[in-house]
This record gives C-alpha cells, sequence and structure tokens, in this order.
C-alpha cells in the first residue's frame, strides 16, 4: 500500500465531503473516509473480479439475510493493510479504535444470516465464482437495551450515517411487478474481499423505490396524494427486517419482501445470461441458485414465469430447466419455523406466479400416480394443500439438491422432516455441515491468539487453510505454550471485562469462570435451563449441599423476537435472578450474572474471544446446526452442551473427553416424551421442585401482572406443568435434563481449579477446529452441489 497516497485520499475526501480534517473528523466522518479510500484500492479487482465471475459457472446465493457486521476492520483484514492504516492513522493522532462505535449492519437475525455472511467470505477468498442477492433493510435487526431488566427495541437506523461500502448501480434496477403495484428494485453492491486473493465477490442487496413513470404521471395528473402513498408503499417493501428468529409469521408484507428480492435477482440473473447467450437454453449449464432456507423459494415460480411468459418455453421444459437451476438448503426441522402461505394470499398478491404453484402441483400429483404412491403420502408432500403452499415441499421438489446443515439435521431430515421426499429422490440429499470464517472469528476478533499460531506453525497459512490447526495439538503438553495460551486468554477476558463495563456498566472478574450463553432467545435454545441450573446451584450453595465452587460469571446476550412473550419473560427472569445472586451474602462473590444488552456480530467477536465455556445446551434435535459453538470452540472454550447439531460433530473432532456433554439424546426423547411427566418429577424431586418454584413464589418479580391474562412468569411455569394448548407440559424437557446438566456443569467448575488440565482442553478445541471452517464448507458445496471452479482475476 501505497502510504502516503491513502494519506493523501483521507485528507481529501474529509475536506471536500466534509469540510473537517483527520485531527477534529468524528469516528464516522473518519471511517467514511478510510472506507471510500480502501473502495478506491479494490475497484478495479472488483470489477475484473464481476467480469470473471460472469465468464465462467457461476453460484448465486439467495438468503433474506445477510448478518455481515461491521465491514471495516474486516476489509482492511482481507487486504493485509490493516496495522498500515492504523499505523497512518495513529502518525496523524487517530486510530482504528476510533471506529468501534461504528454500526454493524444487522440484516439479519442470527445463525441463518451470519452463516451467508461467512460463505461469502470463504468463496471471495478461495476465488469461487459466489455472489450473493438480498435485501437492503432501512432498517435491520432492532438494537437492544435492557431497562430493568426487560428487553426495549429501538429502530436501527444503520444507514444514519452513510453506507460507504455500498455502491448503487441505477442502471441495473428492476421492475417488480405485484397485483397491484409496481416497485422498482435498485440494487446496492457490497465489495466481498477475498483474504489474501485478487478476488472481489459481491453482494447485492435490492432497494424498494417507486416507480418513477408512475411519480411522473401521477404529479403531472394533480394526483400529488396517490403519487406519494404509492411512494411510500413501495419503499415499505424494503424498510424493516422481520424480527423473528425461526418463526414463520405468515405476514403479507413478508410475502412481499420475499418475491421483491425473489425476482429481482431473477431478471438480473437472466437478464445477464440473455444478454450473453441469447437464450435461457443454457442457464442451468451456467448458473447455479442457492435458496438459503425457504424465504426465497417463490423464485422457483418466478424463473418458470420468466421462461413461459416472457421467453415462451413449454411448462416441461421450463420445469426442467428450473429443476436444474436450483438448490435448497433446510435449517430447521421445527414445525412452527416451516414456511407455509395461504393460497389465497399468495394468489391474490401474485395471481399469475401462483399459477405455476397448480401447475407444479398438478405435474407432482401425475407424478405420484405413476408411481402408485398412496394418498396420504401425496398429499403430505403436495406443494399445494389444505389451502397452504409448503414451500419446503416446492423447494425438494422443483431443485436439484436438498441439504441438512450438520450430520444430526440432516439424518433427521431424511428419517422424519423430510422423510417421503428421501424414499423418492435419495440422490437429491446431501449433508453440508456448517462453517464459520476464521478470518473475522479468530484472526480479527483474537489477535493474540491468532499471533501465536501463527509463530508456532511459523506461518499465517491457517487463515486459509484452518486444518492446520491441527500441527498444533503437539503443544498440548508443552507447558510455555499452554503457559502463553493461557495469558492470551486472560487477556482476552480482561479486554471483554472492560468492554462488558463501558457498554453495559456492569463489573465483572476476570479471574473468574467465563460461562457463556450468546444466541438469538428461544424456548428451544434453553436459555432458561441455564437460568434454573444457577439458579440450583445457589441454592444448593446456600443449603450446603453445594461446596468449593469456583467463581463464576454467568454471561447471556440474546435477542428476544419482540412478540414473543415467553422468551421476553426469560430475559427479565434472568435479570431478576441476576439481582438475586447479587444480594445475597452468601452467593455475591461466587455467582455473577450479566446479560449483555444488544448482542450481535461485532459483540460476538468480543464474547467469544473471552470466555471459557461454551453452552449449547438446546435439546437434541432442536438445533439444525449453531455456528456460535464453532466460533467459541475456535478460540478455545470447551462446550458445554448436549448431544445436537454440530455439537455432536465438535465432540467427534475435538474429543469427548475435552468437552462436557450431557442430557437425554434424540434417541432417548423418542422413548422418553410419550410417558414424561414434569409435574410429576418435580413433586419427587424437592431440588428441582424449589428451582421452578421462584417462578410463582415470589422471589423474583416479573414487574407486574397485566389485568387480562396471568404475568409472564407465571405463563412460563405453566408452560412446564401444565403444557399450553399447542403443546405438551415442558415440551422442551428442561426438567429431564436438569440434574444431569447441573451435575455436569459442576464437574466443569471443578475441572477449572486445574489450571493447566483445563487450558489444555481448550487449547484441543482450538486445535480441532479445522474442519469448522466455512472454506471447508464452502468447498463441498462448490464440488458437490454447484460444480463450480476458482476463477483468476
Ligand atoms: C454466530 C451468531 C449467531 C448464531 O449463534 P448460534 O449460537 O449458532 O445460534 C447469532 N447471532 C450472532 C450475532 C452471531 O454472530
Amino acid at each position: 500500500m501505497d502510504k502516503t497516497a491513502f494519506l493523501k485520499e483521507l485528507n481529501e475526501t474529509l475536506k471536500n465531503k466534509f469540510d473537517s480534517n483527520l485531527k477534529n473528523a468524528p469516528s464516522w466522518q473518519l471511517h467514511d473516509a478510510v472506507s471510500e479510500a480502501v473502495m478506491g484500492l479494490i475497484d478495479d479487482n472488483w470489477d475484473k473480479s464481476r467480469k470473471a465471475h460472469l465468464a465462467s459457472r457461476r453460484a448465486c446465493y439467495l438468503s433474506m439475510e445477510f448478518l455481515v457486521g461491521r465491514a471495516v476492520y474486516n476489509n482492511l483484514l482481507c487486504l493485509g493493510i490493516k496495522d498500515e492504516v492504523d499505523a497512518v492513522l495513529k502518525e496523524n493522532g487517530r486510530s482504528l479504535a476510533d471506529m468501534e462505535d461504528i454500526q454493524d449492519a444487522a440484516l439479519g437475525n442470527g445463525g441463518l444470516g451470519r452463516l451467508a455472511a461467512c460463505f461469502l467470505d470463504s468463496a471471495a477468498a478461495h476465488d469461487l465464482p459466489l455472489d450473493g442477492y438480498g435485501i437492503r433493510y432501512k432498517y435491520g435487526l432492532f438494537r437492544q437495551t435492557i431497562e430493568d431488566g426487560f428487553q426495549r427495541e429501538y429502530a436501527d437506523d444503520w444507514q444514519r450515517y452513510g453506507d460507504p461500502w455500498s455502491r448503487r448501480c441505477d442502471t441495473q434496477a428492476v421492475n417488480v411487478v405485484y397485483s397491484d403495484m409496481t416497485v422498482k428494485a435498485v440494487p446496492y453492491d457490497m465489495p466481498i474481499i477475498g483474504f489474501g486473493t485478487k478476488n472481489v465477490g459481491t453482494l447485492r442487496l435490492w432497494q424498494a423505490e417507486a416507480d418513477d413513470e408512475f411519480d411522473f404521471t401521477a404529479f403531472n395528473d394533480g394526483r400529488y396524494e396517490e403519487a406519494v402513498k404509492a411512494k411510500t408503499a413501495a419503499e415499505n417493501i424494503s424498510k424493516v427486517l422481520y424480527p423473528n428468529d425461526n418463526f414463520d409469521e405468515g405476514k403479507v408484507l413478508r410475502l412481499r419482501q420475499e418475491y421483491f428480492f425473489s425476482a429481482a435477482s431473477l431478471a438480473d440473473i437472466t437478464n445477464k445470461h440473455k444478454a450473453k447467450f441469447g437464450t435461457l437454453d443454457n442457464l442451468y449449464e451456467y448458473v447455479t441458485i442457492q435458496l438459503n432456507d425457504t424465504h426465497p423459494v417463490i423464485s422457483i415460480l418466478e424463473l418458470m414465469r420468466i421462461l413461459v411468459d416472457l421467453n415462451g418455453y413449454e411448462f416441461e421444459k421450463a420445469f426442467e430447466i428450473t429443476r436444474k437451476t436450483f438448490n435448497y438448503t433446510n435449517h430447521t426441522v421445527m414445525q412452527e419455523a416451516l414456511e407455509k402461505w395461504s393460497t389465497k394470499l399468495v394468489e391474490k398478491l401474485l395471481p399469475r406466479v401462483f399459477k405455476f404453484a397448480l401447475m407444479i402441483n398438478e405435474r407432482f400429483y401425475c407424478e405420484m400416480y405413476k408411481l402408485g404412491k398412496d394418498k396420504k403420502f401425496i398429499k403430505e408432500l403436495a406443494p399445494v394443500d389444505g389451502g397452504q403452499l409448503k414451500m419446503a415441499n416446492l423447494a425438494v421438489y422443483a431443485s436439484s439438491y436438498t441439504n441438512g446443515v450438520a450430520q444430526i439435521h440432516t439424518e433427521i431430515l431424511k428419517a422424519d422432516t423430510l422423510k417421503g421426499w428421501y424414499e423418492l429422490y435419495p440422490e437429491r440429499f446431501q449433508n453440508k455441515t456448517n462453517g464459520i470464517t476464521q478470518r473475522r472469528w479468530l484472526a480479527l476478533c483474537n489477535e493474540e491468539l491468532s499471533a501465536l499460531i501463527t509463530r508456532l506453525l511459523g506461518s499465517d497459512a491457517w487463515v486459509k487453510d484452518l486444518s492446520q490447526l491441527k500441527a498444533l495439538e503437539k503443544y498440548a503438553d508443552d507447558d510455555k505454550v499452554i503457559d502463553e495460551f493461557i495469558s492470551i486468554k486472560q487477556l482476552k477476558k480482561q479486554q471483554l471485562a472492560d468492554y462488558i463495563f463501558a457498554h453495559d456498566g456492569i463489573k465483572i472478574d476476570p479471574n473468574t469462570i467465563f460461562d457463556t450463553q450468546i444466541k438469538r432467545l428461544h424456548e428451544y435454545k434453553r436459555q432458561l435451563l441455564n437460568a434454573f441450573s444457577i439458579l440450583y446451584i445457589y441454592f444448593g450453595l446456600k443449603d450446603g449441599s453445594i461446596k468449593d465452587f469456583t467463581p463464576t460469571t454467568f454471561i447471556f446476550g440474546a435477542k428476544s423476537a419482540p412478540g414473543y412473550r415467553r422468551a421476553k419473560a426469560i430475559i427479565k427472569l434472568i435479570n431478576e435472578i441476576a439481582r438475586v445472586v447479587e444480594n445475597d451474602p452468601a452467593t455475591k462473590d461466587l455467582i455473577k450474572v450479566v446479560f449483555v444488552s444488544n448482542y450481535n456480530v461485532s459483540y460476538a467477536e468480543k464474547l467469544v474471544a473471552g470466555s471459557d465455556v461454551s453452552e449449547q445446551i438446546s435439546t437434541a434435535g432442536t438445533e439444525a446446526s449453531g455456528t456460535g459453538n464453532m466460533k467459541l470452540m475456535l478460540n478455545g472454550t470447551v462446550t458445554l452442551g448436549t448431544y445436537d447439531g454440530a455439537n455432536i460433530e465438535i465432540a467427534e473432532e475435538a474429543g469427548e473427553e475435552n468437552n462436557y456433554i450431557f442430557g437425554a439424546r434424540v434417541e432417548d426423547l423418542e422413548k422418553i416424551m410419550p410417558e414424561y411427566d414434569p409435574r410429576k418429577l418435580a413433586f419427587e424431586n424437592d431440588r428441582i421442585n424449589r428451582v421452578i418454584n421462584v417462578l410463582i413464589n415470589g422471589l423474583v418479580t416479573d414487574g407486574g401482572v397485566p389485568s387480562d391474562e396471568e404475568g409472564s412468569f407465571e405463563e412460563l411455569y405453566k408452560a412446564l406443568t401444565d403444557g399450553a394448548s399447542w403443546h405438551v407440559p415442558d415440551h422442551y424437557y428442561l426438567l429431564g435434563d436438569l440434574e444431569d446438566y447441573v451435575a455436569t456443569k459442576l464437574r466443569v467448575n471443578k475441572d477449572f481449579t486445574d489450571k493447566k488440565a483445563f487450558a489444555r482442553k481448550c487449547w484441543l478445541n482450538m486445535c480441532n477446529a479445522g474442519k469448522f471452517s466455512s472454506d471447508r464448507t464452502i468447498k463441498d458445496y462448490a464440488e458437490n452441489i454447484w460444480k463450480i471452479s476458482p476463477v483468476t482475476v
């Protein structure tokens, strides 16, 4: 990098754009100027990469969410100029640290959106022609505060200070047509900078705007109000990210969003293909489209419409092209998360598109009758049934490959969720265990550990080949290395403690165990089980049944969907427990509970680097994969977890003896649940009973009882003991797993006292995290689903 030129560029941008300078520019202006300068540096390679991607067979990743986080540090890291830029800034009285307050782009809810971001990073680093397509939400996932122990939500105006990492491409805007309106989709492209290569991928995010044509005529005709209304209606489509994680709400605006980015992306993809070949006959030879969950599955119908209506293809030929173009990733087996649209709604909003759902459904029926399938089988798999459009059924039927995201998850799909489909088309099913990028989740967030790894390995090649960490296993018995590892962990815990204090005003002691559960708040993820275990230990310490307890800080970070009453009650409960243990002289030096606010990618970067224990305690069979588990493992933590999702593969890679696995397994639960009586279990077990009684005995308060319904803690209690209209009592088996969980937690607590032995386990987890690089995942997709090869730029 030419430091002088870079500095000149910075000064010019600050002067011309903001009339400021390096000395006095606020951090957002500094960020803007640095970003502009970097965009200038990559412009040429980005352009060449775009051309190279288009010239070869490429993959398009369609995702409703891309949880990219903060771009600036990662982009500098990937370009290999982070230290140089920091030096330039420091020579001028500033530093990269000034940009800590730059907001994340939180265009996703959690794991699914973060996975999409990791995939783009990995593909870019390995020169794979993969480009992302999504929505440029004006407001990303809400900003969370904790007030009096309750979650409060505020709009996330992430573009308030501009968006220097995007380029608007007006010339490539396309129209998206609904029955009641036409909107313009304007692409904003974000560069995805490959680490240590010239390749730059593209994340194309569509923004909804009013059609100028309409505006113009309406204004001219004096229909001013109508024009303004139309403008608002159009802009509303990309206004806000739905804050539900793993939950299907079935709202019409959501359907509009799904069709919006699907139709825009398909128009873009087919326009470009036709411009090159003059035909769509060979579309699937040059383009493969990955559907990230069912959210973009309407794309299948849209491609049919493009082929049949706009290009004159016969239905059968169009179906063949479509099926060969798409692939589908399933992310969940939970019924409430599986998308089903009311056919009435789809037909009303997208009448022509809906016709293709019916035609595909007819084709499906014909095919099944020919195969002699029975009525029940066919009904279960039909894309259209009972007044609903079932997106997963449509996805498997009209695509080439369907994949799950961890071994156990794929097995459950085959044996249960998509059983009929697996029977029909076993060759369509693959597993692709999720991964994370080691660029952001180690090189960037843990420079100290990264430096140690690079020194021991003699190079930083691990940044692009994480399997190399395996070679560090031999240092597990090297006292000097383990001591250094321990002191790095201590430093990261201190940094995290400082950050939590600055961010949330809570003091924690880095000499305690940092036991961390960070993920969306969900009943299936069982933050409530963690809370119960803390209460269990609290009572045990007080009555003397638990002794020699190593002081522990239990850290939680989680956002609840704003309308998810139980999840919000759990947040309040955790904060109430924090208050109780804090105010009790018997426990205040032994237990500390912290609920950090606004958990997001940037907070995650600090939390994963500064933890000792990774809580991954979902009910077996419910968490498809998890990726938070991988981030913590990579930074050298032990997993305290169930046999679920990728936890199983983590224990397999790092050794069960180096992790803490507990609880009922999928096959156990199949036998247990039909007979399970949690109320009886609590009745017979005082230790469990006194824990759940906290929900109703007044030790903690949920802040008052709404007039027309019971209090939210009482509702949690009832869900456990009586169940609800939609589920059996304690359907996530909290009480059944509680004692095994506590016993295992106490084992971690005791093992921690042997610092060396514990650090050795942590070290071995890090050494064996190679499999969980998204580089591995993306190469598997490239080879076995997409059939794409690296390009040269
Ligand atoms: C990785 C990540 C997640 C996913 O965490 P899980 O534990 O796999 O659910 C969610 N949110 C953020 C901000 C993340 O970085």
